[in-house]
């Protein structure tokens, strides 16, 4: 095994091999080395996004969906099936095949990219060098030009109601039940708490999402959050606001939850609890001595915009720095610093970081909430279109939610897209290009839209914020 590297990446996430594929397109020597292990033991590349995070919870997303639409919309279709049953071992399956071919998937690319993939403990030492740890114990020090931290993140623990790994569990724990449980608590109703709530929802559990502020979804636009929670209760998520989780007492029966909220203090008997209050950076053992690499109050590894530590070519990206702690937004950053190891321009927009969280209705956005750009004092116009009125959206049974795209008055420049209702997540896409490349609403508007898609109710905003739309009464 070589020693000496151009770049030594240390995680293999989705901020660090993708960092590592284009450094060796950039013809740079390179080595990613990752240390995340499977329950069995087993050691994969992807972080936490491919093995306990992005990819498992939407092929669970997906299971529950179909479970649900089973149930209950096949009716309408005309199509009988006799009772619909779920067989969690089966999905399970699935999911776990899905993760195996896109965890084998990233050593095939690695081998096409010419990256030396290593399996292990990488540690920053002073002198820009690498103490690697192999899975048998053994210890080597290796050299680079330039050193990529990609560490990840890690849950938070609630101090009053800490994870055992069996009655309490945090998200991969969730992603891994064997039976559908009873009652699940979900202690946050950010995004993980409302994925992983749907879906255990969805497959029967009754499920109470305990929520500490007293406003849901607080990041996304107002007029989308009050529309979600609203689809959510009637879901049945039993969604409490402004409630303090106190304690827990642990039974062989359940889990007695202890929380106070407005009503004052409450309890309920739950059989799983998954507490999903945040992710915190994973730095442990990830920098010797002497370094120059510094973190920030919160435990970030310090950067600047362009992912440089306060170390001379020592580089972060992706969940242990600031930044929202998204995969796609960390892919961006390792390409582009491999970019800038090589003498290249690049550049990350963070100003357009989508958002998307897969719960149904699907919630996406991109840019300002109607609320931010009130608060900027801006002079703004709005438009929106409801799935209602899409003719796609209703032969999909599909026509909850809205678009909603917010321009600037002055010159019509798009500063924000919001869209909740069937494949947010994939609409976004042509709003988050349109505002890279500066899009007006007239821009969209003269753009031609197939019929009939879902992408009309983003065109037809569009229109609407001129009070120009074709389908709906302008208001
Ligand atoms: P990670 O993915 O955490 O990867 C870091 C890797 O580095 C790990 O393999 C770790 O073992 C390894 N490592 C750490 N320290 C060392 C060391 N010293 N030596 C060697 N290896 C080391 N984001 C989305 O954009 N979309 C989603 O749909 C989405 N869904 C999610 C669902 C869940 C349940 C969770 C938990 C997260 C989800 N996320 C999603 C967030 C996403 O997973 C993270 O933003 C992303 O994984 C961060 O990438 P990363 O490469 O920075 O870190
Ligand atoms: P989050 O920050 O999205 O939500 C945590 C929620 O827990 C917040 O609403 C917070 O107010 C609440 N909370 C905090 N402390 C609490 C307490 N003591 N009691 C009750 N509520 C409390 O974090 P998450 O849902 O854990 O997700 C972690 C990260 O993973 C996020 O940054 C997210 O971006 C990422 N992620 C993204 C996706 C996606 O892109 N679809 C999916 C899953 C996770």
């Amino acid at each position: 095994m070589s020693t000496e590297y151009d770049v030594i990446v240390i995680g293999g996430g989705p901020a660090g091999y993708p960092c590592a594929i284009r450094a060796g397109q950039n013809k740079l020597k390179v080595a990613c080395i990752d240390e995340w292990q499977n329950r069995d033991g087993s050691y994969a590349f992807g972080g936490t996004c491919l093995n306990a995070g992005c990819i498992p919870s939407k092929a669970l997303l997906e299971s529950s969906e179909l479970f649900h639409r089973a149930q209950h919309e096949f009716a309408s279709h005309g199509i009988g099936t006799g009772a619909v049953q779920i067989d969690v071992a089966a999905m399970q399956a699935r999911k776990g095949k899905i993760v195996k071919q896109s965890t084998m998937g990233i050593l095939a690319l690695f081998k096409s990219a010419g990256v030396t993939g290593l399996q292990g403990h990488g540690k920053l030492i002073a002198g820009n060098k690498v103490e690697f740890t192999a899975k048998d114990g053994a210890k080597q020090v290796l050299s680079a030009k330039h050193v990529v931290l990609a560490s990840g993140s890690a849950p938070m623990q609630l101090k009053s109601v800490p994870f055992d790994g069996d009655q309490v569990v945090d998200s991969w724990g969730a992603l891994e039940f064997g039976a559908v449980p009873r009652k699940v608590g979900v202690i946050g109703a950010g995004v993980i708490g409302l994925e992983l709530g749907s879906v255990w929802r969805r497959l029967g559990a009754d499920v109470i999402v305990l929520e500490a502020l007293e406003n849901f979804l607080p990041m996304a636009d107002g007029a989308v959050a009050k529309e979600a929670l609203r689809h959510f209760q009637k879901q049945g998520l039993d969604v409490r606001l402004g409630a303090k989780v106190t304690g827990c007492e642990k039974s062989k029966d359940g889990v007695l939850l202890q929380f106070t909220d407005a009503k004052g203090a409450q309890s309920v008997v739950v059989e799983k609890v998954v507490v999903a209050i945040g992710r915190r950076p994973y730095t442990t053992e990830l920098l010797g001595e002497g370094t120059g690499v510094e973190l920030d109050e919160r435990g970030f590894v310090k950067v600047d915009h362009e992912c440089r530590t306060g170390a001379a070519n020592v580089w972060a990206v992706g969940d242990v720095v600031r930044g929202p702690m998204l995969a796609h937004k960390g892919k961006e950053e390792g390409v582009v610093v491999a970019d800038l190891i090589a003498g290249k321009i690049g550049e990350v927009n963070y100003n357009l970081v989508p958002s998307v969280i897969y719960t149904a209705p699907e919630i996406a956005w991109v840019g300002q909430t109607e609320e931010q750009v009130k608060a900027s004092g801006q002079a703004y116009k709005v438009g929106t279109f409801p799935f209602m009125a899409s003719g796609r959206a209703r032969a999909m049974e599909a026509a909850a939610g809205f678009c909603k795209v917010i321009a600037s008055k002055d010159d019509d420049q798009i500063l924000g897209v919001h869209v909740i209702g069937p494949m947010a997540g994939e609409l976004i896409g042509e709003a988050v290009l349109a505002m890279e490349y500066s899009a007006s609403t007239e821009d969209l508007q003269r753009t031609m839209h197939a019929h009939p898609t879902l992408s009309e109710a983003l065109h037809e905003a569009a229109l609407n914020a001129d009070k120009l739309a074709i389908d709906i009464p302008n208001r």
